[in-house]
């Protein structure tokens, strides 16, 4: 079924009785051409470009739990490709364009909105280092514009400018940065994946990977074993836990992010707003919603909850910046596992098992990444080759020592 305005207002009228199912619900086969561990964003973005853009259609998602339930239901939905190394910068610029022919490509509305992100600075030095990032992003290709206190002020006139300890110095303005419904980008890819025959199974745990002589011969789940001459790991989160059945120990750490939404409000906040000095960044969603967030709870937990000494610090940045958000009521508030990696950039390579491959590695910013993570995954798992895009994403950097620092903080995770 293609979905369309008409098909809507048709809908409507006829009391919404002809909308048919968007994925099926198969058995699991007992045996594939491919498989991908995780139902999240990234793992069905490989899906769908292994089966549109390499013609590879025998193929299984395996989610332990049902599409969405992991990370990509759970971000604040930034999208935008404001990276200063070359690895990253034009990796994410690459995700910039994906993003802005996703919904015609997977005809599905992911309300993807380029509103504008402007991070703040509250210093000589920071502003010099935002110089430094916008020229990168201008010879990539993308936008950057540099605006001082006023030209802030004429996007964001109620930010609190004069605050004593982070004075309001400038932003870099990148206009095509926004947001995107973060479930619907699960359900876009589902639904186009599954459409080119590609498997979707829910409810299926992976609890084992099956090496034979270094070379991958498949996978044991809660629903049996399953063949496949090639597997993904896509499980964000729990990379470790899955990459350990293969006998691997990841440089990852996993902690918790947390993030918070208010009742609706009339609009207000037209822009994403970072304050990295604070640790607080704002948006407002399309059903009114402030959707903002902070910092890493700084320990290492599977559980997707967090933990009150940051809800204190978060509400504090926030109250800082923009003192009227004190009006408004926090409705609800949630956690998500993140794949810290030591250097704050991902990891997409072949690993030393014969047909095994791990896409991981997230940190904070994974939900940006997901076409291209996607796109470059397909490319890797159908030809064995990096793309040229993610070439720097190799797990053996932490060994060789080539970081994708772009902070240059080294492995502390609130630094990068
Ligand atoms: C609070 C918060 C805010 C964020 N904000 C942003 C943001 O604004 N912008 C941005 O770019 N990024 C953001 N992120 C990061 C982003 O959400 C993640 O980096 C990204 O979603 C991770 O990739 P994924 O979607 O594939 O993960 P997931 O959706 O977590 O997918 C992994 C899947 O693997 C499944 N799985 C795990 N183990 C197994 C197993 N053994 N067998 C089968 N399946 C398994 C899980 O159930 C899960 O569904 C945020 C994250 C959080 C938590």
């Amino acid at each position: 079924m293609r979905y369309s305005g008409l098909r809507v207002i048709t809908e409507g009228l006829r009391g919404n009785t002809g909308w048919t199912q968007a994925w099926r619900d198969p058995a699991p086969k007992p045996t594939y051409d491919a498989i991908i561990i995780g139902g999240g964003g990234h793992g069905l973005a490989t899906a769908f470009y292994l089966a549109k853009n390499h013609g590879l259609t025998n193929i299984a998602v395996l989610e332990k739990s049902h599409i969405g339930s992991g990370n990509i239901g759970r971000n604040t939905t930034i999208v935008r490709a404001n990276y200063f190394l070359p690895g990253n910068s034009e990796f994410y610029s690459h995700s910039m364009k994906l993003w802005e022919g996703m919904e015609a490509e997977l005809n599905y509305n992911v309300m993807h909105s380029q509103r504008g992100l402007i991070n703040l600075f509250h210093s000589d030095g920071q502003r010099d280092a935002f110089v430094r990032r916008g020229n990168a992003m201008i010879n990539q290709g993308d936008d950057a514009i540099l605006l001082d206190r006023e030209g802030v002020r004429e996007h964001l006139p109620y930010l609190d400018f004069e605050q004593t300890r982070f004075p309001i110095y400038g932003g870099l303005y990148h206009p095509r940065g926004g947001s995107a419904r973060h479930d619907a980008v699960a359900w876009g890819y589902a639904r186009g994946a599954d459409q080119r025959g590609v498997d979707l199974i829910q409810n299926c745990e992976v609890t084992g990977i099956d090496i034979e002589n270094g070379v991958v011969r498949g996978v044991q789940t809660t629903r049996g074993a399953i063949r496949a001459k090639k597997v993904g790991i896509i499980v964000a989160g729990r990379s470790s836990q899955v990459a350990a059945m293969a006998g691997m120990r990841l440089p990852i750490e996993s902690h918790v992010l947390q993030a918070f939404v208010t009742e609706g409000l009339k609009p207000v906040i037209n822009h994403v707003v970072s304050f990295g000095m604070g640790h607080f960044y704002i948006s407002q969603s399309d059903k009114g919603g402030l959707v903002f967030g902070g910092d890493l709870d700084f320990y290492a937990s599977y559980a997707s909850r967090g933990n009150l000494p940051m809800v204190e610090h978060v509400m504090e940045a926030g109250m800082t910046l923009m003192p009227m958000i004190g009006r408004a009521k926090v409705l609800r508030s949630w956690g998500g596992i993140m794949d810290m990696t030591p250097d704050g950039s991902p990891i997409i390579d072949k690993t030393h098992i014969d047909g095994l491959f791990i896409d991981c590695g997230w940190n904070y910013g994974g939900f940006k990444a997901v076409p291209a993570s996607g796109w470059c995954m397909a490319h890797l798992m159908a030809t064995g080759e990096s793309h040229e895009v993610a070439r720097k994403f190799r797990l053996d950097r932490f060994a060789t020592g080539h970081l994708l620092d772009e902070e240059g903080t080294g492995s502390q995770h609130n630094l990068h």
